[in-house]
């Protein structure tokens, strides 16, 4: 492992002025990043803790927002009665990620920046390229395993995925990220964070060097009905194949809100716009939830790897709109 330099920050001021040192990076949980640095995959030059800043808090605002600290851990903010409550969909998607110990470590802000776990970009000893870890070197996804790799927004120099289960889940729910460095504070919209590859496949995220983010606000519900769900190769301790996080609001037998984002299936969480369009106006009927599903995959673009996943979000996310309906039915 490469030499770096260690500090804890004390408060928040101190660490982006670490931060603001070039080659540095934050330390949260350290579930993603020292297990890359261990890999040679991240080499930085510094590094400083912030998991002693006061940016732990889960609190309601005056307008009935959400505002979740960074350093709040998977657990805690799955555990917590508003997002129970409020956001059922954000607890089953943290609920559905990594393990308990790894849920107990991991902290909202390095969720988010977590880095993709395509094969091709963990894997330093074999040789293959990758873009997104060696500017220029290749992309060894490209004809070699392609299972996990993208539908949408794919480019000639990457295919990868973002892993994040709980990214999803925000990004159907509108969140917003604060973002603070030494010149100041501002909003990222969630569908802003993640970048596609295009080709710098190098920068996941819109974010500058030396920018800390500090919070995620949480608009207030639109509805309590929403559901998680994440399909993957076995049960537990996998990322996903494809998710879906959806939010339906449904008035006098027709659909009057959807939220819907998609999971394992680009390099940013993958609201479905296409598919909201078709919903909104729609009676509540499985027929119904299949044109918005067809509206939304056909865009899809597979590979002969990975072509059965745009059958696999079509048939989940038919699904998780039958759930949801019959749940509002149930009312
Ligand atoms: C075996 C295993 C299985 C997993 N399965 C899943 C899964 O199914 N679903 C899923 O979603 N995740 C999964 N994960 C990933 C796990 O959720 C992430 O590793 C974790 O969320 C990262 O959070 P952290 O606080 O540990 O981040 P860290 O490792 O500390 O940081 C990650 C990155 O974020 C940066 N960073 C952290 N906080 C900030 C901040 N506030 N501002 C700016 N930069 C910051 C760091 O510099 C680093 O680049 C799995 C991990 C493992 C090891």
């Amino acid at each position: 492992m490469k030499t770096f330099t260690f500090s804890r920050a004390a408060d928040t001021d101190s660490a982006l002025h670490t931060l603001a040192q070039p080659g540095t990076r934050a330390l949260a949980g350290g579930t993603n990043l020292v297990d890359l640095m261990r890999r040679g995959v991240e080499r930085p030059d510094g590094i400083v803790d912030i998991t002693s800043l006061p940016l732990s808090d889960v609190a309601e605002l005056p307008d009935g927002s959400i505002r979740i600290g960074t350093t709040v851990r998977n657990s805690t903010l799955a555990a917590h009665p508003l997002i129970r409550e409020r956001y059922p969909l954000l607890s089953r998607a943290l609920l559905s990620g990594a393990s308990g110990q790894i849920r107990n470590m991991a902290t909202v802000g390095g969720n988010l920046l977590q880095r993709t776990r395509c094969l091709y970009f963990m894997d330093v000893e074999s040789g293959v390229g990758c873009n997104k870890r060696e500017p220029g070197s290749g992309c060894g996804a490209r004809g070699g395993f392609q299972r996990d790799a993208a539908i949408f927004g794919a480019s000639d120099q990457c295919i990868a995925v973002h892993p994040s289960d709980m990214a999803v889940a925000l990004a159907a729910l509108d969140a917003v990220v604060e973002v603070q460095s030494t010149t100041g504070i501002r909003r990222v919209p969630i569908g802003d964070l993640h970048r596609l590859p295009g080709d710098m496949p190098q920068l996941d995220t819109t974010l500058d060097p030396g920018e800390l983010i500090i919070a995620v606000e949480l608009p207030p519900a639109i509805s309590a009905r929403s559901t998680y769900r994440k399909v993957r190769d076995r049960a537990s301790f996998a990322f996903a194949l494809v998710s879906v996080a959806a939010v339906l609001v449904i008035e006098d037998g027709q659909i009057t809100a959807a939220q819907i984002a998609l999971g394992g299936v680009a390099s940013q969480p993958w609201r479905a716009r296409e598919a909201e369009r078709a919903l909104i106006g729609a009676e509540p009927t499985r027929d119904g939830f299949r044109r918005a599903a067809d509206a939304e995959l056909a865009a899809a673009e597979g590979l002969p790897g990975n072509m059965f996943k745009i059958e696999l979000a079509r048939r989940t996310l038919v699904s998780v709109l039958a759930e949801l309906a019959a749940e509002e039915s149930e009312r």
